[in-house]
């Protein structure tokens, strides 16, 4: 076998994403608050997943700052939850949630790509049939991938696709588990969570994972998510929501049944051999979850300002499938796509291109993210300049 340069086929692959117009950089910015700057322009943010604002709230992080000394500020757990990276803020944490949610037990990860491709492999095993939604996230995809149940996905949102497979497929199974996220975070459209639901009570042996890393802190009264929203929190076998995103911190917890808590503390790869969230972190999203129940304004707020906006886009021959505040601009053409970001960001917007593998081929968009603490007059403005594009 003749060698070539060792990096040669690196090269050729840069080089034919760069050609794509598929390249990724990583942006450099700073940031103050709701804006960032990048290139030398300050834009307010619409890329980020700080949906209700609070990441950009000072006053709370003041508040926070004010309820530490050098002792309960400790920066790291120094070990994994199993050895002696417990700290009674983890347990805490873990308490509040299964309280909040009604359930029996909850455990927190250290982010939502370990929960999701620590907790399939862990829980779908060889006799398990997955049945997972076409547009599930990646690190969804992922947890598949690492394990060893057989999975197959069905027509995004489409019921009627998901129940013929379960006839046809799951009596080869022991048991079947269905995934889906509630908000999909690229599309901003829904799961009908409560046909879900319906449908793992037609077929026993049938169990219910729903992602809900966009919906947490923004729907249901306490703003647990859609699942609370729907009423259908007792449903859902694993609830995955993340603190990364509305809740202004990092980290991912999963609520679901006693055992199979014990079971993900046992076999979940992603939860045994990393370092436990740092004490201080899981303080702060204590202290927000503690806040963030209460925050029935903003999450009306941010209702508002995406109605609005899809009032706007109704006029526009691209149809709007979004039902959420992440709103994509379908394009098509990923360079497309990088132009009318452009755009929007010479007039203050900072709204980033979404290209292959993100999304599929031919539907690179724009993405845009809400967010709470928008003016009106800021509002009518994007809505302006979108209508211009
Ligand atoms: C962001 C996201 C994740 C990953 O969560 P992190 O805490 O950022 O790792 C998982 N699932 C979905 C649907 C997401 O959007």
């Amino acid at each position: 076998m003749t060698k070539e340069n060792d990096y040669e086929y690196m090269r050729r692959t840069l080089e034919r994403l760069a050609a794509e117009g598929n390249l990724r950089r990583i942006p450099r910015l700073t940031h103050d608050g709701r804006h960032v700057t990048a290139e030398g322009r300050r834009m307010l943010n619409l890329s980020s997943n700080d949906y209700l604002g609070l990441a950009a709230d000072t006053d709370l992080r003041s508040e926070f700052l004010g309820t530490l000394t050098p002792e309960t500020f400790i920066p790291s757990s120094s070990s994994s939850r199993l050895l002696t990276g417990n700290f009674p803020v983890h347990d805490e944490l873990e308490a509040e949630l299964a309280r909040l949610y009604g359930r029996e037990a909850a455990l927190v990860t250290g982010c939502g790509y370990h929960a999701n491709t620590g907790i399939l492999p862990a829980v779908a095993d060889a006799d398990t049939l997955v049945l997972a939604d076409k547009l599930v996230h990646a690190s969804l995809i992922d947890g598949l991938k690492l394990g060893t149940a057989r999975y197959l996905r069905y027509r995004h949102n489409d019921l009627n696709h998901l129940e013929r497979m379960l006839h046809e497929y799951a009596p080869t199974r022991k048991r079947t588990l269905i995934v889906t996220e509630s908000i999909f975070s690229m599309d901003g459209d829904e799961a009908p969570l409560g046909q879900l639901a319906a449908l793992k009570r037609r077929y026993p042996g049938t169990l219910l994972y729903v992602d809900e890393a966009h919906a947490f802190g923004l729907r249901g009264k306490r703003g647990l998510g859609c699942a609370e929203e729907q009423g259908v929190i007792p449903d859902i076998d694993f609830l995955v929501g993340t603190f990364g995103k509305a809740a202004a911190s990092e980290g991912a917890f999963v609520v679901c049944g006693r055992t199979a808590r014990e079971l993900l503390v046992n076999r979940m790869r992603p939860f045994i051999f990393t370092t436990a969230l740092p004490p201080v972190s899981v303080a702060w999203t204590l202290f927000v979850l503690r806040r963030l129940v209460r925050m029935e304004r903003r999450r009306k707020r941010l209702a508002t300002l995406s109605d609005r906006v899809h009032q706007a886009l109704h006029a526009r021959e691209v149809p709007d499938l979004s039902s959420s505040h992440i709103i994509p601009i379908l394009v098509g053409e990923s360079s497309e796509a990088v132009l009318k970001a452009g755009a929007l960001q010479r007039h203050g917007f900072y709204v980033l291109p979404v290209r292959p593998p993100t999304v599929p081929v031919g539907t690179s968009r724009l993405r845009l993210s809400l967010r709470a603490d928008l003016t009106d007059e800021e509002t009518a403005s994007l809505i302006k300049h979108l209508q211009d594009l």
